[in-house]
């Protein structure tokens, strides 16, 4: 990593080289980009919750001015339609604006006070209050699959940023250009509310060697990533590895159930086809969310349910993918699980594109073939026919962490539902009741994440306000006179954040 070299980006969809040349950041510019991210650390934490919420707001605008532009190069990058691209952007801008509110609603601190008891026998009870800190600088991996709402400015920067904590970003490779204009927005923004530039550095580059070095450097504290299992486990291991191990937010992957029940396959088996096939095929099959097996009872509905999935795939236009990388993973994985027994395949025949395929096969089998449940990314997805609903729901008692579960019951379902939904609550970040997994809602409640291998952190979620708690760490301030005690924990509250006491 010692000499400089260049990359271009490839257009998906021609394999062609796009215009621009960017530079491959080596070691010295992670040093440089570290360093300087912890000589501005402290006082990036202690500005105040304001000037934050402006610093949020003014990336949200230049993001807006700067729309067209982005638009055009992401998909170029990334082959995503425009109209995808333009929706991804408004949820961005959005995610800042949320966490600019956040911020300055004062919630994420945690003020808690214990009250000081003088007089309590046999030892005086000292006084105690506790709030939330900024972590440090913070590693954040630009997503393929989301090159604006999970990149430069998406949602770990943005909740980076909120919890006061500089961010360092390793850009993906597939989206440089898209990564260096949304990167300029930030640079402007941060200059206009005369902040310090080295709160916030893209890094790019296509070496493994880059992210690794960015992971171990020992001013980095912790890790935003969203990727395959394969990266993710391997940066996570070595961000356990390092003398100081740091927390390491990796969002790996997820098979995504869905659970028919019988009820409610009798009434709608044609919507819920039609439902399962859009939401399979969405934006290529490349969400983190798509579901990826779908498990019915054998009855007349499922059958017709079945038939229509069959015909829908059929008829399913090529799609292209976000690189030639996955394209390959997409077609090698799918085409080795069609070579196993226990599976059959059904495929759409594009003239571009890559075709989407459905595999179907029984309970039996599904329980006798474990590795099926690994996620393959794209257009596929596999439907479980189980003997009845009680086969259904043994079948929910052997699932690995996924982001997110599916119930589809009408009322005389609910029995089962019920305790499915308790089987399911073992396995997931999210359980959609009558709905489908992709689309998640930036809001207060959400949770994007769930027991490994959906997240490496099942504590946390990656979307929504409750993701900056993933950038703090709570401090005690004990007997701390009140001239000395942080805003947040003064009696008088000037900043009027919600101050427990006593466990009220
Ligand atoms: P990826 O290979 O996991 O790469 C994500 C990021 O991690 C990139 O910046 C990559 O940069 C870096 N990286 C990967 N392996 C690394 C390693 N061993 N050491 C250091 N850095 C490493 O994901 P991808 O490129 O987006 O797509 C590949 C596959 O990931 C897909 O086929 C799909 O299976 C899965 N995926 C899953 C999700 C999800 O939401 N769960 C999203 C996207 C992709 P470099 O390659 O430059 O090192």
């Amino acid at each position: 990593m010692s000499t400089r070299h260049t990359f271009y980006a490839l257009n998906p969809a021609t394999e062609q080289t796009l215009a621009g040349q960017f530079a491959e950041h080596n070691q010295a510019d992670v040093n440089l980009a570290a360093s300087a991210a912890h000589e501005v650390a402290k006082s990036f934490r202690q500005t105040s919750p304001k000037t934050r919420s402006l610093l949020l707001q003014a990336i949200a605008d230049c993001l807006e001015e700067q729309r067209e532009a982005i638009v055009e190069r992401a998909n170029l990058e990334s082959a995503l339609p425009p109209a995808r691209l333009n929706g991804e952007l408004s949820r961005t801008t959005a995610q800042l604006r949320l966490f600019a509110d956040v911020v300055e609603g004062g919630l994420w601190q945690e003020a808690i006070f214990d009250t000081a008891n003088p007089n309590r026998e046999p030892l005086a009870k000292p006084d105690i209050r506790r709030q939330n800190i900024g972590l440090g600088p913070v590693a954040v991996f630009g997503a393929s699959n989301f090159p604006l709402a999970f990149s430069t400015a998406g949602g770990d920067t943005a909740s980076a940023l909120a919890a006061g904590c500089p961010v360092v970003v390793k850009g993906h490779p597939a989206h440089p250009g898209t990564s260096e204009i949304v990167a300029k927005c930030i640079a402007k923004a941060i200059e206009a509310q005369q902040l310090p530039q080295a709160i916030f550095t893209l890094l790019q580059g296509t070496s493994h060697e880059l992210g690794q070095a960015v992971v171990s450097h020992p001013a980095i504290k912790a890790v935003g990533f969203t990727g395959s299992i394969h990266g993710g486990r391997a940066l996570f291991d070595l961000a356990q590895s390092r003398s100081e191990p740091i927390p390491f937010y990796g969002e790996l992957g997820a098979s995504n159930p869905v659970f028919i029940l019988s009820h409610r396959m009798a009434e709608h088996a044609q919507s819920l086809a039609e439902e399962y096939i859009l939401s399979m095929n969405m934006g290529c099959g490349q969400f983190c969310t798509k579901p990826a097996v779908v498990f019915v009872a054998k009855s007349k509905a499922s059958e017709e349910f079945i038939a229509t999935v069959r015909q829908g795939i059929k008829q399913q236009p090529g799609q292209t993918m976000l690189t030639g990388g996955i394209k390959h993973n997409y077609l090698v994985q799918s085409e080795e699980r069609a070579s196993q027994s226990g599976l059959t395949r059904t495929q759409s025949q594009p003239d571009n594109g890559v075709p989407s395929m459905l595999f179907e096969t029984t309970s039996d089998e599904w329980r006798n073939n474990p590795q099926w449940q690994e996620e393959i990314f794209g257009p596929q997805s596999i439907i479980v026919v189980c003997e009845d609903d009680q086969d259904m729901l043994q079948l929910s008692t052997n699932l690995a962490g996924s982001l997110t579960a599916t119930i589809h019951a009408e009322e005389p379902d609910y029995p089962i539902a019920s305790r499915l939904l308790d089987e399911l609550e073992e396995v997931a970040g999210r359980i959609v009741f009558n709905g489908w997994p992709t689309g998640v809602e930036v809001s207060y409640a959400m949770v994007h994440g769930g027991p490994y291998p959906a997240s490496t952190m099942p504590a946390s979620t990656s979307v929504g306000a409750e993701a900056i708690k993933r950038w703090l760490r709570p401090v005690a301030y004990q007997s701390v006179p009140e001239a000395l005690l942080p805003d947040a924990l003064k009696s008088q509250n000037p900043l009027s954040v919600r101050q427990s006491v006593d466990g009220k």
